[in-house]
C-alpha cells in the first residue's frame, strides 16, 4: 500500500518537474537541429562520427568522449545560429584533437575563422543565464526558429 502510494507520488513529481517537461518539449527539435548541423559540418572538419546524444545537461553545451561519442545540450536550440554552429564545430574538431591545444584551435579556425568572437559571446550568455539558456531566449530569431523557416520553404 505504502509502496504503491510512494511510486505514484514519485511519478507525479517527475511529471511536474518544469525542467523535465521543458527538455521533453524541445528534445526532438534539438535532435533535428543538431543532426542537421553535424551532417553539414562533419565533412568540412574532415571527420566522421557515430554516436550522438542530446541531453539535458546543466553545465556544458557539448562534450566529446575518448571513444568519440558526442554529447550536446538540448538548449543549443535556444542559441543564435552562429553560436550553435560554433559548439558543433568545436566538438567535431575534438574528434581530431581531444584537448584544447594549439592544434585543436587551428582545426577550429580552419572551419570557423571567427571562432574567438563566438567563444566570447557564449561566455557572455552563460553569465547572463547562469550557464543555462532558458526559454526566454527562445524566439523567432533563435536557431530553431530559423531552421523551421528553412524547412518550410524547401
Ligand atoms: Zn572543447
Amino acid at each position: 500500500m505504502w509502496k504503491k502510494l510512494l511510486r505514484r507520488t514519485k511519478k507525479r513529481l517527475v511529471k511536474k518537474s518544469p525542467a523535465a517537461a521543458h527538455f521533453k518539449n524541445h528534445q526532438a527539435a534539438a535532435r533535428l537541429l543538431i543532426h542537421e548541423r553535424l551532417a553539414h559540418f562533419a565533412p568540412l572538419c574532415g571527420v566522421t562520427y557515430t554516436r550522438v546524444a542530446v541531453r539535458n545537461q546543466r553545465r556544458r553545451w557539448g562534450s566529446c568522449s575518448s571513444l568519440g561519442n558526442l554529447n550536446f545540450n538540448y538548449r543549443l536550440v535556444f542559441l543564435p545560429a552562429h553560436l550553435c554552429d560554433y559548439v558543433i564545430v568545436h566538438e567535431l574538431c575534438h574528434l581530431k584533437e581531444l584537448n584544447h591545444g594549439p592544434n585543436f584551435w587551428a582545426e577550429v579556425e580552419k572551419v570557423m575563422p571567427e571562432y574567438k568572437a563566438s567563444e566570447a559571446e557564449l561566455r557572455v550568455i552563460e553569465k547572463k543565464f547562469g550557464a543555462v539558456v532558458s526559454q526566454h531566449a527562445y524566439t523567432e530569431t533563435s536557431y530553431f526558429g530559423q531552421l523551421a523557416k528553412r524547412l518550410m520553404v524547401v
